[in-house]
């Protein structure tokens, strides 16, 4: 394992099964060497090709002229005061971006990028106002889980230390399809990290066609950020609104569940004080959501530097909670982890400095999805 890119080897973490099975045989081997290999990367959390011990001597030394293992560099490590514990990884270039392990008495939840920096330009999101730098890579997203594993001190025999995985880091995982499902993939594969669907959630501003093409593509929990209950607010804080409407976006939603025999989707809702935290919000979510397959996930604002944003008080998220519960929505109130080193929803920001792509809220909808 490295953490310097070799541009002439593989990485054998951005390869899902299918395409590890090709990988080894163009190689002139055997598909169940796709599977030895993937038992030692995730089952094992080796990273060493030469201390792959049953790997054939011969398999063995072709791999380490052309694979190789690397993950991400760290530049640096912070725990909060309540355990929660933020990475920031290097993207080459003096570019960066993060993940958050948010450990809980039942759980232990990594929170991963998918892009550095951001284009969808939510108002209230830190990442937003990075900008957009680039797509990860499936092997760097993978590579996050695979590190946490290893920074968390995980060994073999031991139970998991990482019960569920989040793209609710840095980037819209959506608008990095081509990456980001590959990556699920690994994550649910059994010879992968093996974790169950309903514990890996994808969490997505709203990109509607694209949606519809996960449903076709993997089976994994679906979060959607809502945050208005109508168009015209909900296009002032999330402005691929503009692009594709609640009603839309509510549709693919449910097409998605009805695929994917899914349960419900999580709509996530910040908390903004005088914006959005309204009897009258909460009615009109209530009307969107009852006698649907929803939950509602209300998350208290995140301050970040330079944002005009404050969070409601406590006392008004509960009211909200309770207009809805009583309208028969469910509804949760996400605790705030490690806001004392900024790894709170939203306080990501990495280290974008080069901005190829203009934010998509400041000129152009035509945001580039390659999927
Ligand atoms: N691009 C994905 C993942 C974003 S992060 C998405 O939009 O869903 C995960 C959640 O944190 C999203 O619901 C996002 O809207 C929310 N969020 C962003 N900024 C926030 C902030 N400052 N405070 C609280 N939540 C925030």
């Amino acid at each position: 394992m490295s953490s310097a890119p070799d541009t002439t080897r593989t990485n054998l973490l951005g390869l899902q099964k299918t395409d590890l099975e090709s990988f080894v045989g163009e190689l002139g081997n055997k598909p169940f060497r796709a599977r030895q290999l993937m038992n030692w990367l995730y089952k094992r959390g080796e990273g060493d090709i030469a201390a792959m011990t049953d790997l054939a001597k011969d398999f063995r030394a072709q791999l380490l002229t052309c694979a190789e293992v690397v993950v991400p560099e760290i530049v640096k490590t912070q725990i909060a005061s309540d355990g929660t514990r933020k990475w920031l990884l290097s993207g080459g270039n003096g570019q960066a971006f993060e993940m958050v392990y948010i450990p809980e008495e039942d759980r232990g939840t990594l929170c991963i990028s998918s892009q550095v920096g951001c284009a969808l330009d939510c108002s209230f999101c830190s990442t937003a106002q990075q900008g957009f730098n680039r797509n990860l890579t499936t092997a760097e997203i993978v590579g996050q889980v695979w590190l946490a594993n290893r920074e968390l001190g995980w060994k073999v025999g031991d139970d998991r230390i990482l019960t569920n995985i989040v793209f609710m880091g840095m980037g819209e995982p959506l608008a990095n399809f081509r990456a980001v499902v590959p990556a699920i993939r690994i994550f649910l594969d059994d010879l992968g990290f093996d974790i169950s669907r309903r514990r890996v959630t994808l969490s997505t501003s709203g990109l509607v066609p694209q949606i519809y093409k996960l449903a076709e593509e993997v089976n994994c929990a679906l979060a959607v950020s809502l945050h208005a209950p109508d168009d015209e607010l909900r296009s002032q804080l999330v402005p691929i609104n503009r692009k594709h409407n609640i009603a839309e976006l509510l549709e693919a939603c449910w097409h998605y569940l009805d695929e994917q025999n899914g349960r419900s989707v999580t709509f996530e809702y910040v908390m903004l004080d005088g914006i959005n935290d309204q009897p009258e919000h909460a009615r009109g979510l209530a009307r969107l959501l009852r006698d649907k397959p929803a939950k509602l996930n209300l998350i208290p604002f995140n301050p970040f530097p330079g944002t005009n944003y404050r969070r409601s008080p406590q006392a008004a998220i509960e009211k909200f909670r309770d207009e809805l519960t009583q309208r028969g929505i469910i509804v949760t109130i996400r605790k705030t982890r490690g806001d004392d080193i900024d790894a709170a929803c939203g306080q990501l920001a990495g280290q974008v400095t080069d901005r190829t792509i203009v934010r998509l809220g400041s000129k152009t909808f035509g945001l580039q999805v390659r999927a």
